[in-house]
């Protein structure tokens, strides 16, 4: 098993760089997809947080209402913690599943807060999806329809762009759609060829 973790900031390109390798036949383990099932309808995970908050952090059908859980750990930092310490060990476990149970030549690991939350420690090499910042904000923009207020907090509350970098094994500039598919291919290769030597970085 060879796992790339694949991270970047807000509006930086991840889904667009996983679609490009998802291309090439490599499967995909997505952070955002298993932290949404280890709460859904049935799971231990949803059971646990209804049984601490109460059955009013539920929506009528019986699924998380998952705004009234961001206000409830915005505004406690003992909720939050509890949370934290309960989920995070679940979508760890879940990601390491669904990694073994993968079979391609490599496993691109989609992770928004990789290095938020030390992810990193699950791959074999990283790969950050870098932008300006005022990329970042134009996009995020354009796709969220979202003010520029909105996006700077949203930045401020993820790793610096230096953050990332320092925990980068290879980085791709995320400028132009053409320039990103002839890196992503090149890079593609390069896991390929780490991955048949087992290389981790
Ligand atoms: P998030 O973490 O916020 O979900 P992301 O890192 O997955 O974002 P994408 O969804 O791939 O980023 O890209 C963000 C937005 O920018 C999308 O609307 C996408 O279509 C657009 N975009 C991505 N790459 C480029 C590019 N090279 N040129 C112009 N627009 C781009």
């Amino acid at each position: 098993m060879y796992v790339v973790g694949l991270t970047g900031g807000i509006a930086s390109g991840k889904t667009t760089v996983a679609a490009l390798i998802a291309a090439q036949g490599i499967n995909l383990v997505d952070a955002d997809i298993v932290a949404r099932e280890v709460v859904a309808i049935g799971s231990d995970g949803l059971k646990q947080i209804s049984t601490h908050f109460g059955e009013q952090i539920l929506q009528d059908d019986g699924s998380l209402n998952r705004a009234l859980l961001r206000d409830t750990i915005f505004s406690n930092n003992a909720n939050k913690q509890w949370l934290n310490h309960l989920l995070h060990p679940m979508i760890r476990a879940e990601l390491l599943a669904q990694l073994a149970a993968s079979n391609s030549p490599y496993t691109l690991l989609v992770v928004p807060l990789l290095v938020e939350n030390k992810l990193t420690t699950l791959c074999d090499h990283v790969l950050v999806v870098d932008v300006e910042e005022q990329v970042q904000i134009t996009r995020t923009i354009a796709r969220d329809n979202v003010s520029v207020q909105q996006v700077k907090a949203i930045l401020q509350s993820q790793a610096t762009r230096e953050q990332r970098l320092a925990a980068a094994d290879s980085v791709v500039v995320n400028n132009g759609r053409q320039q990103l598919t002839s890196d992503v291919a090149v890079l593609h290769q390069k896991f390929l060829e780490l991955a048949t030597a087992g290389m981790a970085d």
